[in-house]
């Protein structure tokens, strides 16, 4: 998507550990406008796969993940990564290994908001390993929902997460790939 490779170019930067920082429009500010086309970039991709419902995990997946909701015209749900006094209901858990963070996270959904019969399209900020969506598919397996598929607004195609999760069948759809943080410059991968 060219017009997130042009932000990217203007105001990301890069940080130590392979980090793209990125709050200008995702991480902290968002460009709410930006992330409405990148959620119709991602409903149309999979417009034909009958989803039911979009999953991503709290915060930075919110914004893309709402707007793909909002053009599917399905909910979205994100997990929650901390413990709630609101969630203490059935829940589906599962452990995930912040990247950036570098803690493990436990995730929750609620049993409540998930139907057997649901087909569901992950929606996340950035790929790296492929630990926070492996978090999700984790939790669609307990709960033995389908996943169609995972829409990443980034993904850093130097680092294992796309072949971790097609591993598992998963289809990964990517709107900007960078091969290369090396020396602090975003090199972009050539589109498929
Ligand atoms: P993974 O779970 O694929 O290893 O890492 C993806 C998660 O880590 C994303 O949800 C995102 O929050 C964070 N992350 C990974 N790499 C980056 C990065 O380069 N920049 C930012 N801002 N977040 C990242």
């Amino acid at each position: 998507m060219e017009e997130l490779k042009t932000r990217i170019k203007e105001v990301g930067t890069v940080l130590p550990g392979n980090v793209l920082k990125v709050d200008a429009f995702l991480n902290h500010q968002i460009d709410a406008g930006l992330m409405q086309r990148i959620g119709q970039a991602f409903a149309a991709r999979f417009a034909d796969a009958g989803i039911t419902k979009v999953w991503t995990v709290e915060s930075s997946g919110i914004a893309p993940a709402v707007m793909t909701g909002l053009a599917l015209g399905v909910p979205v749900i994100f997990a929650r990564k901390h413990k709630s006094l609101t969630l203490n209901e059935g829940r589906y858990t599962a452990e995930v290994y912040s990247y950036t963070k570098q803690v493990a996270n436990k995730i929750t959904i609620a049993q409540k908001y998930v139907a057997p019969d649901d087909k569901v399209l992950i929606i996340d900020d950035f790929l790296a390993n492929g630990q926070a969506v492996s978090g999700l598919l984790a939790i669609a397996k307990q709960a033995g929902v389908t996943v169609a598929g995972a829409g990443i607004v980034i993904e850093k195609t130097f680092q294992p997460g796309r072949s971790a999760l097609e591993k598992q069948g998963i289809p990964v759809v990517s709107l900007a790939k960078i091969k290369s943080l090396a020396n602090g410059q975003v090199e972009f991968a050539e589109e498929d």
